[in-house]
C-alpha cells in the first residue's frame, strides 16, 4: 500500500510534498519521510506514526530546507515494524528510494548484496532494491534501474533519486500504481493524481518496463534500453474539492453525504429509453446471452456488494453467479471456462489480489468484466471490458459511498442481463429502471435520520461484541454492516444468517451482545421476527432495521430503525445508510480515528 509522492520543480518542496503527503495519507500511516536534494547532498527527514505526528514534528527539529526536488512516502508496513528505521525513504546517501509493493525475492537480493559487501539497517524488503540500485550505479541511472529491475521480483511502484544526478526524479512501476503529473515548470510522481490536484490535472499512466525521468523542464519516458517512449497524457475530471473534507468531520461522513450524487452519477448516464444500455463497453445481447455461469470477484465491501448481485442476478435472470473472495479464487483453481463471465468488482482498480484473480481469469479464456472507480487503473486496463463507477474519489479508509454505487451497479447489470435473457419483459425492466433512478432520493432521506443512528452507537458503544443477522439479501446486508462496525469502531461483531444462528452462534447471547437485524423483505420477516424473539429471550438487545411502517411490538425490539418502503428488491440500496450511519457513531463516540482505522490502509496493493 503506501503513498509516493515526488515533486521537482522551482519552488521549495518540503510543504507542497508534505500537503501533498496528507492526500495519500489513507494508503497507509506507520510512519512518513522525505527525502530532497539539499545542496549537494540527499536530506533525509523520517519518522515513525502518522505525517503530523512524526515527520512534521522531526522537521520542527531541522534546519529550514531549500529543497526544490524531492521524494516522500507514508507507510503501510509489510516488512518490518512501523519504526523510524523501517520508513521510507531507504538510501546510503547516494541514492534513496521510495516503494509501494512488496519485494518477493528481497532474501535472495540481500544475501547477494551482503556477499557484496552491503550491511543492511532496516528489516525492510525496500533496502534490498536500495541497495541494488546503488551496486549497479556507475553514472548511468538509466542503466542501473534497468539491471535492478531485472532481478527484482514482485510488485513495486519507486520513486528513485541520484545523488550525482541533482534535481531529477526517476520512477518505475510493476503492479502499484503510480501516475506522473505535468505542470507548469513543475513537475509530480504520485500513487493518484488527488495527492497532486491541486497542482495539476495532466498526468501519464506509467507502465511497466517504462522509467519516466522528471525535471523541472519536462518529463521523459524511456524503455529500458534507452528508447525514448511517447506517450498520452491525460487529464483528470476530478476536482480538487472531491478530495477534501469540506465542512465535514470526517472524509467518511462526508462520502456517506454524497452517496445519492455518486449512484445518480453512475447509473444515470447508462440508461437509454429507459433501459440499462451497457453498450459503452460491448458487453452486447448476444455476449450476455451465452454466459453459462457468472463469477463475482472481489475483496472486502466490494465481494460484498457482490453478494447482493448474486441474488439480483440469480433472481431476475436465472443465471448460476458465484462469488469469490479474490484470494482464495485465485489459488482454488476454479471452474471457470471460456462460456463463463467474470466480474471484477474494485474501488482503487489497483487491489492485488482482484488484479491477479483478472489474470487468472483472462488466461482461462473467460470474457473479464471490471466495474471499477479509478479511471485508468490497473483493473480497468486489464479487463476486456470495463465500466466505471463514478463516485468520485474515496478517501476515507472505510468504504461507504464506493459499495453504494457498486452495489447500485450490480442492480442495473441484474435488469440489463435479465432483460437480454428474456427473463425480464421490456416494461418490468423499465418500470425497476425508473426506480433505480428514483434511489438517491430516498437515500438522501435515509441520511437526514441522523439522531436515530446517534441514539443507536450510544446504546451499544460499550459493547465488546456484537451480532448482525438478516436472511437473503438482509444477510448480504448484514456482512456490508459488521464489517463496517469492526473497521472503525474495533468493536467485535460478526454477520450471521438468522436461521443460522441456533446452530452454534446463539451461544454467544448474552444481555452484553447487541444484535442488530435486519428486517426490510416482507416474506421473510416473520422468520427474521423468530429469531429476534430467540435472542431477546436470551436477554440480548436488539436493533431492528425494517421499514418505517412495519408493525413490530415495543416488546420485541428495543430500537426501531425505519427506513423508506420502496420496491423491496431495491431495499439494500437505502439499508446500506444506517448501517453505514451506525458504525460511524459508534466510532465517533468511542473516540476512533475513523478515517484512518488502526491498521488498515486504503487499497490492498500487496497480497
Ligand atoms: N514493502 C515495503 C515496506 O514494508 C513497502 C510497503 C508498502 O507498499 O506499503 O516498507
Amino acid at each position: 500500500m503506501c503513498g509516493i509522492v515526488g515533486y521537482v520543480g522551482k519552488r521549495e518542496c518540503t510543504d507542497i510534498l508534505i500537503k501533498a503527503l496528507h492526500r495519500l495519507e489513507y494508503r497507509g500511516y506507520d510512519s512518513a519521510g522525505i527525502a530532497v536534494f539539499e545542496g549537494d547532498k540527499l536530506k533525509t527527514v523520517k519518522a515513525k506514526g502518522k505525517i503530523n505526528d512524526g515527520l512534521v514534528e522531526k522537521l520542527k527539529f531541522e534546519k529550514k530546507l531549500t529543497a526544490t526536488a524531492g521524494i516522500s512516502h507514508t507507510r503501510w508496513a509489510t516488512h518490518g515494524e512501523p519504526s523510524d528505521i523501517n520508513s521510507h525513504p531507504i538510501g546510503n546517501g547516494r541514492v534513496s528510494i521510495v516503494h509501494n509493493g512488496i519485494i518477493e525475492n528481497y532474501r535472495e537480493l540481500k544475501a547477494f548484496l551482503i556477499s557484496k559487501g552491503y550491511g543492511f539497517e532496516s528489516e525492510t524488503d525496500t533496502e534490498t532494491v536500495a541497495k541494488l540500485l546503488d551496486y549497479y550505479y556507475d553514472g548511468d541511472p538509466i542503466e542501473a534501474i534497468a539491471k535492478a529491475m531485472q532481478d527484482i521480483r514482485g510488485a513495486y511502484a519507486l520513486g528513485i533519486i541520484f545523488r550525482e544526478h541533482k534535481n531529477k526524479i526517476f520512477a518505475v512501476r510493476c503492479e502499484s500504481p503510480l501516475i506522473v503529473g505535468k505542470g507548469n515548470g513543475e513537475n509530480f510522481i504520485a500513487s493518484d493524481i488527488t495527492a497532486v490536484l491541486e497542482y495539476t490535472k495532466d498526468y501519464y499512466l506509467l507502465e511497466h518496463n517504462e522509467i519516466a525521468i522528471l525535471d523541472e523542464n519536462g518529463i521523459t519516458f524511456e524503455s529500458f534500453h534507452g528508447e525514448e517512449i511517447q506517450k498520452e497524457l491525460k487529464t483528470a475530471d476530478w476536482d480538487i474539492s472531491a478530495a477534501e473534507r469540506g465542512g465535514y468531520n470526517h472524509f467518511m461522513l462526508k462520502e456517506i453525504h454524497e452517496q445519492p450524487d455518486a449512484i445518480r452519477n453512475t447509473i444515470s448516464p447508462r440508461v437509454k429509453d429507459g433501459l440499462p444500455d451497457f453498450s459503452e463497453c460491448g458487453l452486447t445481447t448476444e455476449k450476455l446471452r451465452s454466459y453459462k455461469n457468472i463469477y463475482i470477484v472481489g475483496c472486502g465491501s466490494a465481494m460484498h456488494a457482490g453478494l447482493v448481485g448474486k441474488t439480483l442476478i440469480e433472481k431476475l435472470a436465472r443465471i448460476p453467479v458465484v462469488v469469490d473472495i479474490a484470494s482464495e479464487f485465485r489459488y482454488r483453481d476454479p471452474l471457470v471456462t471460456a462460456d463463463d463471465l467474470v466480474v471484477i468488482i474494485s474501488q482503487s482498480g489497483e487491489t492485488a489480489d482482484t488484479l491477479a484473480a483478472l489474470k487468472l481469469a483472462r488466461s482461462i479464456g473467460a470474457d473479464t468484466f471490471a466495474i471499477v472507480n479509478v479511471v485508468g487503473s490497473s483493473i480497468a486496463r486489464e479487463a476486456s471490458m470495463v465500466m466505471y463507477t463514478n463516485a468520485g474519489p474515496e478517501i476515507s479508509v472505510c468504504s461507504t459511498k464506493a459499495y453504494a454505487v457498486q452495489v447500485a451497479f450490480m442492480y442495473l447489470f441484474a435488469f440489463q442481463i435479465a432483460y437480454a435473457n428474456g427473463k425480464l419483459s421490456e416494461e418490468k425492466c423499465k418500470e425497476l429502471t425508473a426506480e433505480l433512478l428514483e434511489i438517491p432520493n430516498y437515500v438522501h432521506q435515509c441520511i437526514d435520520n441522523e439522531s436515530a443512528y446517534q441514539l443507536v452507537a450510544s446504546k451499544i458503544m460499550n459493547a465488546s461484541s456484537l451480532l448482525y443477522i438478516g436472511r437473503g439479501l438482509d444477510y448480504a446486508l448484514s456482512m456490508e454492516g459488521s464489517l463496517k462496525l469492526k473497521e472503525i469502531s474495533y468493536i467485535h461483531s460478526e454477520a450471521y444468517a438468522s436461521g443460522e444462528l441456533k446452530h452454534g452462534t446463539i451461544s454467544l447471547i448474552t444481555e452484553d451482545t447487541p444484535v442488530i437485524a435486519l428486517a426490510t423483505q416482507s416474506e421473510l420477516f416473520e422468520k427474521t421476527l423468530s429469531n429476534v424473539k430467540e435472542v431477546k429471550s436470551r436477554g440480548a438487545k436488539v436493533v431492528m432495521i425494517c421499514c418505517e411502517d412495519t408493525n413490530i411490538d415495543d416488546a420485541s425490539v428495543d430500537y426501531k430503525i425505519g427506513l423508506p418502503r420502496i420496491s423491496e428488491l431495491l431495499m439494500p440500496l437505502v439499508t446500506v445508510v444506517p448501517l453505514q450511519m451506525v458504525a460511524y457513531y459508534t466510532a465517533v463516540l468511542r473516540g476512533c480515528d475513523v478515517d484512518m482505522p488502526r491498521n488498515l490502509a486504503k487499497s490492498v496493493t500487496v497480497e
